[in-house]
């Protein structure tokens, strides 16, 4: 079965490749969508973020892709059934029902599917790792070596 997991991923974090990992046990044909939303402003570029997703993921049997514009749109243009989404705290929750609903009154074919965080990552995002890069921080628990990497260069220029 096929199913798409699309986000940001600014930049990546163990916390998406855990979703990853078990998301792409469960279906054989498995996509990362990598969006770029214009909604968010990103820190990476969409290149340099493709560059530590394919990194990240080398190894693993998944698909990458790119996508500019809104979900429905990818998913009409590709005839995707079904999205997969991390979930965290009760605040992810919110956000996802309510994309959830405005995705189905768009586009009633496609059907989401919410996979649960693990404990360890319970507090992980993008947004975090970027706090501690941008002081310094630890980040080897969070993010692969190339992420951890590009975080620390990026920052260095800043
Ligand atoms: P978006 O801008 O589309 O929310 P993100 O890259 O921030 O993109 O997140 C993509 C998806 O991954 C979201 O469903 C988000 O809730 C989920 N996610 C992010 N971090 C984690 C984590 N630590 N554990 C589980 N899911 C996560």
């Amino acid at each position: 079965m096929r199913a798409i997991y699309p986000g940001s991923f600014d930049p990546i974090t163990y916390g998406h490749i855990d979703i990853i990992k078990r998301a792409s046990k469960v279906f054989d044909d498995f996509t990362v969508v990598l969006m770029n939303n214009l909604r968010k402003k990103p820190l990476f570029s969409v290149e340099e973020r493709l560059y530590m997703i394919k990194e990240s993921l080398k190894g693993m049997n998944v698909n990458v892709d790119i996508h500019e514009g809104l979900l429905v749109q990818y998913v009409e243009q590709n005839n995707v059934k079904i999205a997969i989404r991390g979930l965290r705290a009760v605040g992810d929750f919110e956000y996802e029902f309510e994309m959830a609903l405005a995705n189905r009154e768009m586009c009633p074919s496609l059907e989401m599917i919410y996979f649960m965080t693990d404990i360890k990552y319970l507090f992980l995002s993008s947004s975090m790792v970027k706090e501690i890069a941008q002081f310094g921080g630890e980040l080897k628990e969070w993010v692969p070596p190339v992420v951890e990497k590009k975080l620390r260069e990026k920052f260095q220029k800043l």
